[in-house]
């Protein structure tokens, strides 16, 4: 009798702890994936993250029909979907790998008590994180609220786990019908945003091997120095690949440590990779031990922050029309390619909450439907670290001054000349601020401000103040 194999965030055939266990029980194996917009409520798949679920569903049925098994789509609620397959195959367990959404953990409960009461077999596992979030706490048995801490408590459970290969051969069960992954229209038609998502992308397991591999061979070395750097690819890009689970962290750590041991690797650029991987590791904690993060800031006094709602500033930020030239780029390249470097995230989710004083959760729904690497732990434990609210925060006085970030960061410009080609033909010296360019200056590189290119919207001094003052009326309120 066949055995179910629920694919999730966990899109790859190695180091699948679900899968190998499933070939390991001997009994035939049915793949599926089931898309349910249903139980996630707001936090359904959003736009971006839907054209890489299309790619990457597409590798993994390639790579699972070479074994033999075609994966079955079906859509809908999980547990109808669940229920209704396991009766049509006849299947006695059902087995997958964790996720640590508040509604991802409700459901998969109400599941396993269903399909016990049932006779049928479920069984979980961990494909997705080093350490399962329970098992890590502080002294007196707590869960962490501080990352340093953390982290040097995950280092002191020694090595994770070993990954596992993915099987040579597999049983398959006969399958039952499934949807056409065209059918779901995932893909954006008409207009299609996400055309230069094709070639910055390579979904599936195969490409995300290729990105690591091609990240340790290189530009690890330059991590630790250049990782700030937007204008330089000196980070992994692995995001939407983790997110996705085509790839987990035990493989990164392993492979990491592997090119460490075998190459003349720079170690504390290795180590600070390894440790931005602990930061994801974080988010999921703080997730998994806070249902609301998503929505609501963990510092209680935030509650009750005098945020403006302002529809204008927050579609100009969306589009990056803000007259800032680093938080334009950035917006511009999460439209164009669904992923922005980190320092970028930071400067405009930084420039939303506190130069616009427009709500973190905003700028977070944005991303949501914006990224292909939209991950509830990631986003909504980052979005929180940005606005001072979140367990271990950046203080809310520290507010990014976006014309020195981006001088610093940015020193030539390069990023902004990629991403607002308007101001392609400014000089570093005024790239970063266009309005105090002399007029001979803007002549020559050919840009009138509120014309080519928009004045800022705020005046980053006057709006540091009322932030500052905001933030001075929740603490005497505190
Ligand atoms: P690398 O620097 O190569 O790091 C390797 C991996 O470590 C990443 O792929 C990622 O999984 C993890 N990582 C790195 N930095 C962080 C971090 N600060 N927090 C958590 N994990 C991290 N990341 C997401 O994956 N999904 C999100 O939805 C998301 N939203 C964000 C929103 C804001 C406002 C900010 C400031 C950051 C957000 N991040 C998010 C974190 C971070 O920006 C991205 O993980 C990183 O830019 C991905 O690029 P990379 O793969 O090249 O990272």
């Amino acid at each position: 009798r066949p055995l179910l194999l629920w694919f999730r965030q966990d899109l790859r055939l190695a180091d699948n702890p679900a899968l190998r266990a499933a070939v390991e029980s001997g009994q035939p194996i049915l793949p599926v994936y089931i898309l349910d917009d249903e139980t996630p409520g707001a936090w359904a798949i959003g736009g971006a993250a839907r054209w890489w679920l299309h790619h990457s569903l597409t590798a993994l049925s390639h790579d699972l029909k070479a074994l033999g098994a075609p994966l079955i789509l079906r859509r809908g609620d999980s547990r109808e979907v669940i229920d209704s397959l396991v009766r049509e195959a006849g299947a006695t367990a059902v087995y997958w790998n964790r996720c640590y959404e508040p509604f991802a953990r409700k459901r998969d409960e109400a599941i396993k008590a269903t399909l016990k009461q049932d006779g049928i077999e479920a069984r979980s596992f961990n494909s997705a994180l080093l350490h399962e979030p329970w098992t890590v706490e502080n002294k007196s048995g707590e869960p962490f609220r501080v990352y340093s801490a953390f982290w040097r408590a995950c280092l002191a459970k020694g090595k994770p786990d070993k990954p596992l290969p993915a099987p040579e051969t597999l049983v398959a069960a006969s399958a039952p019908a499934s949807d056409s992954i065209g059918d779901w229209k995932l893909l954006p038609t008409k207009p299609n945003w996400a055309k230069r998502f094709e070639s910055a992308w390579t979904p599936g397991e195969n490409g995300a091997q290729e990105r690591l591999t091609g990240f340790l061979d290189e530009a690890v070395n330059r991590y630790k120095a250049e990782r700030d750097r937007p204008d330089i690819e000196a980070t992994s890009r692995l995001s939407p690949h983790l997110h996705f689970g085509e790839i987990g962290p035990r493989q990164i750590w392993h492979a990491t440590r592997a090119a460490m041991a075998a190459h003349d690797l720079n170690e504390a650029s290795a180590e600070k990779f390894l440790s931005e991987v602990g930061w994801r590791e974080f988010s999921h904690h703080l997730l998994y031990h806070n249902d609301a993060l998503p929505e609501h800031p963990l510092r209680p006094e935030f509650a009750d922050f005098p945020w403006h709602e302002n529809d204008k500033a927050l579609t100009a930020w969306q589009r990056g029309l803000t007259g800032y030239p680093i938080v334009d780029a950035g917006m511009r390249e999460l439209w164009a390619t669904g992923w922005m470097h980190n320092r970028v995230r930071m400067i405009v989710a930084s420039f939303l909450v506190k130069d616009l004083l427009i709500p973190w959760q905003e700028g977070e729904a944005w991303f949501w439907d914006t990224l292909v690497d939209a991950d509830l732990a990631n986003n909504a434990a980052s979005w929180q670290w940005v606005a001072g609210c979140g367990a271990d925060a950046a203080p809310y006085f520290r507010i990014f001054n976006p014309v020195l970030q981006g001088e610093k960061f940015d020193p030539e410009g390069a990023y902004v000349r990629r991403w607002v080609p308007e101001l392609a033909k400014m000089p570093a010296s005024h790239i970063h601020k266009p309005w105090l360019a002399p007029d001979d200056v803007m002549r020559q590189a050919g840009v009138t401000l509120g014309k080519s290119y928009p004045n800022p919207i705020v005046d980053h001094g006057t709006a540091r103040d009322r932030a500052l003052d905001a933030f001075s009326r929740i603490k005497k309120a505190a």
